[in-house]
């Protein structure tokens, strides 16, 4: 093997377009491809085999905001709206599409993913994390679709008109609030008419199993991990691994040292073996075409043995030094993202 070019992986959550739009957002473009402060940026990107990944547009709580006007990363005449907010970040999404000089790409298909893949074009997908900035009566999801939204989290942790996502200390069950609304159930349908990805991620436990009755598309927590190993409320307990092996949808493993350790502490000191036991673990709960990776660059804390995204070949020599063969890496690194938006999206 040539450990020069690294393994190309596709990537369920980052929350690039929130840095680049609280310090970037004049010259998104610029910054991107020259370099950025944080874990992700274009030359790092290509460094760890960055190929591709769901691309989330964040409007943050109100105390976050406020909190970030006060040190100064917000400018006062800043729009803070929901609505503003997604604008904002979806346009930071097709500006760095557009003075890319053909190095990225927004992918609205498996095929526009699988072509980008071919030829070493970053594939960006466009995903809502917190779907507050959307009217109830889901009038602007069609101009958010023209634009390329193809995979949509309800909630974040806090309440919305959709429902409440899962907030709650460590340790702690995922049972944390009550769940969709019926804005939020409406939404579901109308997602799966549109096949829009639906992200389980930051759902509570009511809101996970009214998705999983409701829905008939797989069931996929784009960016979180294995309770039995990490008690953290947004960890996946092995009764909801079990909904989703039977729906054959997947789970992204999230690279947060708080969503990682059995102590649920944010320490950078956390070994990068930690990512690969919930690797295995889901493996075995769930199976090998069911698990990639879902890092949430940029909106966690990850072991400082893998520091950023240029540190990604050091997990994938661990993952080989667990005995995971080639074969299985490339299931992991991005086959199992492609064959689920495959099952989720359609041809
Ligand atoms: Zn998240």
């Amino acid at each position: 093997m040539n450990t020069d070019i690294p393994q190309p992986f596709f990537d369920g959550h980052n929350d690039l377009l929130l840095n680049l739009w609280l310090h970037h957002g004049d010259d998104p473009a610029e910054a991107f491809y020259a370099g950025l402060v944080g874990q992700l940026d274009y030359p790092r990107m290509r460094r760890g085999g960055f190929a591709g990944g769901l691309f989330a547009v964040f409007v943050p709580p109100a105390a976050y905001l406020t909190n970030m006007r006060l040190r100064g990363s917000i400018r006062d005449e800043t729009d803070c709206a929901p609505l503003a907010i997604s604008a904002a970040q979806i346009e930071i999404l097709h500006t760095l599409a557009q003075d890319s000089q053909g190095r990225a790409r927004i992918c609205r298909s498996v095929d526009d993913i699988e072509y980008c893949l071919r030829n070493n074009v970053l594939a960006m997908v466009l995903h809502l994390e917190g779907a507050q900035s959307l009217d109830t009566d889901l009038l602007l999801l069609d101009q958010f679709y023209q634009q390329g939204l193809r995979s949509i989290g309800p909630f974040w942790n806090e309440q919305n008109q959709f429902g409440s996502g899962v907030k709650g200390d460590f340790p702690g069950s995922p049972d944390t609030g009550p769940g969709m609304t019926p804005a939020g159930k409406a939404l579901i349908e109308v997602c799966n008419q549109k096949r829009i990805l639906i992200d389980l991620s930051h759902m509570n436990e009511k809101a996970f199993w009214q998705m999983a009755e409701l829905s008939d598309a797989p069931l996929v927590a784009t960016h979180s991990n294995a309770h039995t190993i990490c008690p953290q409320p947004r960890n996946l307990t092995d009764m909801q691994l079990a909904a989703i092996a039977a729906s054959d949808g997947l789970v992204g493993v999230n690279f947060g040292t708080a969503f990682l350790r059995g102590d649920g502490k944010h320490d950078g000191g956390t070994p990068i073996t930690d990512i690969v036991k919930h690797l295995c673990y889901l493996i075995d709960r769930i199976g090998e075409d069911r698990v990639g990776f879902g890092s949430d660059f940029d909106g966690v804390n990850v072991p400082d043995a893998l520091g950023d995204v240029a540190g990604m070949p050091r997990l994938l020599e661990a993952m080989t030094r667990a005995g995971i063969n080639d074969a299985l890496r490339e299931k992991l690194a991005w086959r199992n993202w492609l064959r689920v938006l495959m099952r989720t999206w359609g041809g």
